[in-house]
């Protein structure tokens, strides 16, 4: 069924929703499974799952001499996406990226997603690799994550990239978007970056999921702002607690997001990482009653691996 549809169904009701990454090169389905298990109970209608492009690595080859080389660290997307479906009986939403995709291999990954019954994408550029200084779109992929909702609404359509096939099937993609409270990072400001992502909403975009924020104002305004430019589709939050003390640091410098004073005081007051980890499970349980109280469609939690934490607010707030 597509994200859509369960918002609809839900009528007001607020759903909650997880997201996984995979596992590193190496790894297996367990670790997936041991961060859903637990969470299942909450009945989440969907699950996403990360896309990783390519990194640059160097590896000192036989000379002594660096060599650089690209190599995929969590690959297994999709694969994973089919096993969630087939464990769990819940839809699956892989994160489909322009890094590293040229528009045939982008189409061909929608056909296998079709085959699949996945109904749902949500379509995003992707970051700079490691050791780029900004995002070098793959020769003959999308350089926004605009064009790549593009495409999918053209294959929607039954329109493919090979104009000889006629009568092409008509996919039925939902398709999901990314937004950014406190403005994507590249964009000169607020306004500007909205106006791109209302651009994705005209190109198809179904709805829209949020970056982490830690203060709910900024999420309150976006979606002002959003109203106000004439989006209309659901808006997500995406929500991720604190639990150690060094990501004061790391992710406002990883995720460009803002710490609230309050929350950043208390923090440095903590003795442990224990500790921290008890004020960011307390504090994402008010953020997220409080955005259930407001009416958003669905809280959609980052695991980053952790169930433990992400089980105790779920339980708090459901
Ligand atoms: P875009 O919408 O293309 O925007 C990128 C920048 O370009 C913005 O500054 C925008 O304002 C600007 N822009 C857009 N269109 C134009 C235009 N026509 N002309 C000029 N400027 C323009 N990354 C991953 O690698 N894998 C994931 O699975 C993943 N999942 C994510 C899930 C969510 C909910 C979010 C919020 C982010 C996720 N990311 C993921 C990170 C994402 O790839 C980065 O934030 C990336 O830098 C931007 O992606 P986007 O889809 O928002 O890009």
């Amino acid at each position: 069924m597509k994200v859509t549809d369960y918002f609809n169904e839900a009528d007001g009701r607020t759903l909650i929703s997880f997201e996984v990454l995979p596992p590193l090169k190496g790894g297996t389905m367990k670790s997936i499974f041991d961060v859903l298990d637990p969470l299942m109970e909450f009945k989440p209608p969907f699950i996403d799952v990360t896309y990783h492009r390519e990194e640059y690595v160097y590896t000192k080859n036989a000379n002594g001499y660096y060599e650089k080389t690209s190599i995929r660290k969590r690959p297994g997307t999709v694969g994973i996406c089919a096993a969630i479906m087939h464990r769990y009986g819940v839809d699956a939403v892989p994160h489909l990226i322009c890094g590293g995709f040229t528009k045939e291999d982008t189409e061909n990954a929608l056909i296998d997603l079709n085959f699949l019954n996945i109904k749902n994408v949500l379509a995003i550029r992707g970051d700079a690799r490691r050791f780029d200084s900004q995002f070098v779109p793959t020769p003959g992929g999308h350089s926004f994550a605009v064009d790549l909702v593009k495409q999918i609404a053209k294959m929607n359509k039954g329109v493919y990239l090979d104009s000889n096939i006629e009568n092409g099937a008509q996919t039925d993609f939902c398709i999901g978007v990314a937004g950014y409270p406190e403005k994507h990072f590249e964009a000169p400001n607020l306004d500007i970056d909205l106006e791109h992502t209302k651009s994705k909403i005209e190109a198809g975009g179904d709805y829209i999921v949020t970056q982490m924020f830690f203060d709910n104002s900024k999420f309150f305004a976006y979606v002002e702002d959003c109203r106000k430019s004439g989006i209309d589709k659901p808006i997500v939050p995406g929500l991720k607690p604190l639990t150690r003390l060094r990501q004061l640091r790391s992710l406002p410098s990883r995720f460009y997001i803002s710490m609230p004073e309050t929350l950043a005081k208390e923090a440095v007051k903590c003795k442990s990482d224990e500790d921290v980890k008890e004020l960011g499970i307390e504090w994402c349980i008010s953020q997220s009653k409080e955005l259930k109280q407001s009416g958003v469609p669905c809280l959609h939690y980052y695991t980053m691996g952790d169930s433990d934490t992400i089980r105790r607010i779920v339980e708090a707030v459901y």
